[in-house]
């Protein structure tokens, strides 16, 4: 037993989500770190140049500073984390943060280190002084110095932003985690529901239910397309049910009335009711040939639809074959006084078994003779269609009503108006000739009107492939 679609979907849609919001967050963290740690790099120089521009203000006359200026310039770079020295000329101190609070200047560059050594344990930093000079009118004046940890460093709030941002991603991952496990749970009931539905059709049809259905209601293309093909397996095993049941009350039928016929005769000859004359025996001799003809009949048929059929395949000319047939019908035209017109295309040739082919085009023709009333018409066409030959028999004749059309190649099949002992046949004639067809690769079908007339297309492949 597999996992439930239900339990497939959600467990892959999480892992999909739990997959994207690694890589997201692996990536952010990789790409942000070394942009956010240039950005502070560019920001320090700045920074800098802010304070030795800021500083060299402080500068009154001839060795005259301001110190209240630096002072404050010092003491606001201190509390960004800088800790700033300012020399005269003559290297004397104007102004040191060191002197002027040497405690806050270590504590500062300790929490500093802590904050990075937090973030980055393997950290190479350290305390870094660069020396800036100050010139007027072209001469130094004074030499600032720049103290700071480096290569760069994150203050509380650059470390706040960082664990926020870590924070949100986090908060994102779960709450995907939570919407793909949702999500995989609606579209596996939005998959299972059809799919339940047709294994319980699929099980109803299995027990012999084949009427059942299911109704297609899914947006989805595949599963529409699933439930189509259970309906049509559906459908036709319901008409090949049909025909079993149908087969065998025709075989019934087919093999009671002579059955009954010869026993009654046969009785009544035993029982000297009857004299055994030569027309009786005759009689009896007949309904035999009869039955005989129908074993034969299905026996050939069985052959064919088992493919069991063996083709004697030669080239031929199909309009020569169907002209010659013509020629043995005359009489049978001439007796129900039926007008035959014909197209037959020269030169078309075929490689096909031609007995059989035979056999096709007098089944045709003989029902056509058979369904036609007298003074009718049947015309005759054989021509070239694309790679196929195709012969069409057409005769203006009782017709085949719509509900038997699809029927007509089905063994024992025959229309009501045709079910009488008159006509003859057991209804076999066409499954025997589509078999015939099909086994050459061929194609046949009926178009039919009913009281106007009916149309029989064959279409053989030329070279027999
Ligand atoms: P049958 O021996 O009864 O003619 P077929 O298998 O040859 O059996 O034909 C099956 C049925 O198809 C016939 O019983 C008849 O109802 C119908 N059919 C065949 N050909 C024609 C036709 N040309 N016109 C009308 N009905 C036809």
């Amino acid at each position: 037993m597999g996992k439930s679609l239900k339990a497939k979907l959600s467990f892959d849609y999480a892992l999909i989500a739990l997959l994207c919001v690694f890589s997201i967050s692996i990536l952010a963290n990789f790409f942000l770190e070394k942009q956010f740690s240039n950005y502070i790099i560019k920001n320090q120089y700045q920074k800098n140049h802010d304070i030795v521009n800021s500083i060299s203000n402080g500068f009154q006359s001839e060795s005259k500073w301001n110190i209240g200026v630096i002072q404050n310039v010092g003491i606001d770079a201190m509390q960004r984390g800088m800790i700033v020295s300012v020399k005269d000329k003559s290297g004397n101190t104007i102004w040191d943060a060191t002197e002027y609070n040497n405690g806050v200047c270590k504590s500062m560059i300790n929490h500093m280190s802590q904050n990075m050594i937090k973030r980055f344990p393997n950290f190479k930093g350290g305390y870094i002084e660069e020396g800036y000079p100050i010139v007027k009118n072209s001469v130094k004046i004074a030499t600032v110095k720049i103290g700071y940890y480096g290569p760069f460093f994150y203050t509380d709030n650059d470390l706040f932003f960082l664990k926020a941002l870590n924070t949100i991603i986090i908060a994102v991952g779960i709450f995907s985690l939570l919407f793909a496990v949702i999500l995989g749970i609606l579209m596996a009931a939005r998959l299972s529901k059809p799919i339940l539905n047709v294994i319980n059709t699929t099980g109803k049809i299995s027990n012999g239910k084949y009427e059942v259905r299911i109704n297609k209601n899914s947006d989805i293309k595949e599963i529409n397309e699933l439930t189509s093909a259970i309906n049509s397996l559906a459908e036709s095993l319901q008409r090949h049910e049909m025909l079993r049941k149908r087969l065998t009350a025709d075989i019934a039928h087919e093999l009671r009335t002579p059955i009954t016929t010869l026993q009654s005769h046969m009785e009544a000859m035993i029982d000297g009711i009857w004299e055994p004359s030569i027309e009786r025996i005759k009689s009896c001799h007949e309904e035999i040939l009869r039955l005989g003809h129908l074993v034969g009949d299905l026996k050939q048929l069985t052959d064919y639809e088992s493919e069991n059929i063996s083709l004697n395949k030669s080239d031929f000319n199909v309009s020569s074959l169907v002209g010659n047939i013509l020629m043995n019908f005359q009489g049978e035209f001439r007796n129900k006084d039926i007008k035959l017109e014909t197209w037959l295309d020269e030169d078309i040739i075929i490689s096909a078994d031609k007995d059989k082919i035979g056999q096709v085009i007098v089944n045709i023709i003989s029902n056509a003779i058979k369904y036609t009333n007298e003074g009718g018409l049947i015309k005759v066409t054989v021509r070239s269609s694309g790679n196929d030959a195709e012969i069409v028999i057409w005769d203006n004749g009782i017709g085949i009503s719509k509900a038997d059309l699809p029927y007509i190649f089905e063994r024992f099949f025959r229309a009501d108006k045709s079910r009488n002992r008159k006509t003859g046949g057991a209804g076999i004639g066409l499954a025997i000739t589509k078999a015939i067809v099909e086994a050459h690769n061929g194609r046949i079908y009926a178009l039919s009107e009913e009281n106007k007339g009916t149309e029989f297309h064959v279409l053989l492949p030329k070279n027999g492939a």
